[in-house]
């Protein structure tokens, strides 16, 4: 069950969402309800800093960023993405369905047909037996040509069902991933750090955490514009999928220019070198001038490490990753520094 609030609880988070709703300019419908009776209850970490970091820029928010916010953090997967696959799934299954029902039609007047030609047989009449064995043939090709089409239709849905499947997929996967970059987002990485966290460890691993900044950012949206900060977001993105090519290990935009890796059973050792090579690699990028191909620039990241401790929960382990990130920032940025 999402909310867990007894009605007396409800009721007090019924006061501060009515509040909230009366602070912003969306419209008061169940959509910007959701939002902020989970901003409310506070149950829902990636939307409470999410709207921290929107109403920085959007104090008074609109119908727009409240159903991004919603689409984003609320939403498990987007409703009517769900409904055309139902509907599709319900009108490929009648198809199938009439074709067998035919099938079945032609194999009862097949079988008569066929007790025909057996009693003519039995009865020796030659003048039934030969009008019989023409009606048996006609038949025969009846009743091919009909399985014919069900194993035909029986075949498309089999492939139509796969790509329902994968379309399914990628609709539980648009919840989770971030569009700009197309690794996780928030929610996602929240999920994936809850079941690390549950994963039971070995004696010489640990679970672990690498958090990462990029350097100086707002000057680069200040003297590039934010076309080009969101481009820089992107590219950096692409530097984390491409030094995690291990799909257990994942890869999250934490929030505006923060990036996560997660790196179950792994070592500290492991996990800093990891972080480093993000770094250096990170360093090594040149963005350019998509006209002149110019360079235009380079960026730098600062990393955190951590790695869990018996009696951690999430909160505590992104703490800690996010206090030696902040010891990397102190010492002089383009660094990465173990907790
Ligand atoms: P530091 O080295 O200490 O991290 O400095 P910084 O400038 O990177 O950090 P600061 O927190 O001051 O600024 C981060 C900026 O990132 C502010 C915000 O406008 C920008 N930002 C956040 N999300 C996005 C985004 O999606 N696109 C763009 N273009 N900018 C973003
Ligand atoms: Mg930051
Ligand atoms: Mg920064």
């Amino acid at each position: 069950m999402r909310y867990t609030e007894t009605k007396e609880q409800s009721a007090e988070l019924l006061r501060k969402t009515l509040a909230l709703l009366g602070q912003h300019d969306a419209c008061f419908n169940p959509v910007s309800f959701a939002v902020w009776y989970e901003f409310a209850a506070g149950t829902n970490a990636g939307l409470t800093q999410a709207i921290g970091q929107a109403t920085q820029t959007e104090p008074r928010l609109s119908d727009a960023s409240v159903i991004r916010l919603y689409q984003e953090f609320v939403a498990d997967v987007d409703q009517v993405v769900i409904q055309q696959i139902a509907k599709q799934f319900q009108l490929m299954m009648a198809g199938v369905a009439d074709s067998a029902q035919q099938t079945g039609h032609q194999a009862g007047s097949f079988g008569e047909t066929l007790s025909g030609l057996s009693t003519a047989l039995q009865r020796n009449d030659a003048a039934a037996l030969s009008s019989q064995v023409a009606e048996t043939l006609a038949s025969t090709a009846q009743m091919q040509a009909s399985v014919q089409v069900l194993h035909q239709q029986v075949n498309a849905s089999r492939q139509e069902i796969e790509k329902l499947q994968s379309d399914l997929v990628r609709a539980r996967n648009d919840a989770t991933l971030d569009p700009l970059t197309q690794v996780l987002n928030r929610k996602g990485f929240d999920r994936q750090l809850a079941s690390m966290l549950q994963q039971p460890l070995g004696s010489d691993s640990a679970h672990c955490l690498l958090m990462f900044d990029i350097d100086h950012f707002k000057q680069v949206n200040d003297t590039h514009g934010h076309v080009m900060g969101d481009r820089v977001i992107q590219a950096v993105g692409e530097v984390l999928r491409s030094c995690v090519p291990d799909k257990a290990h994942s890869v999250a935009r934490f929030g505006g220019e923060e990036f996560a890796i997660l790196m179950p059973s792994s070592t500290l050792k492991q996990s800093m070198a990891m972080a480093e090579s993000v770094r250096q690699r990170t360093k090594a990028m040149k963005l350019r001038d998509r006209r002149t191909q110019e360079v235009v620039l380079t960026i730098s990241i600062s990393g955190g490490v951590a790695s869990m401790l018996p009696g951690d929960d999430a909160q505590d382990l992104i703490a800690r990753a996010d206090g030696a990130l902040y010891k990397s920032k102190q010492t002089g940025r383009d660094r990465v520094t173990c907790a």
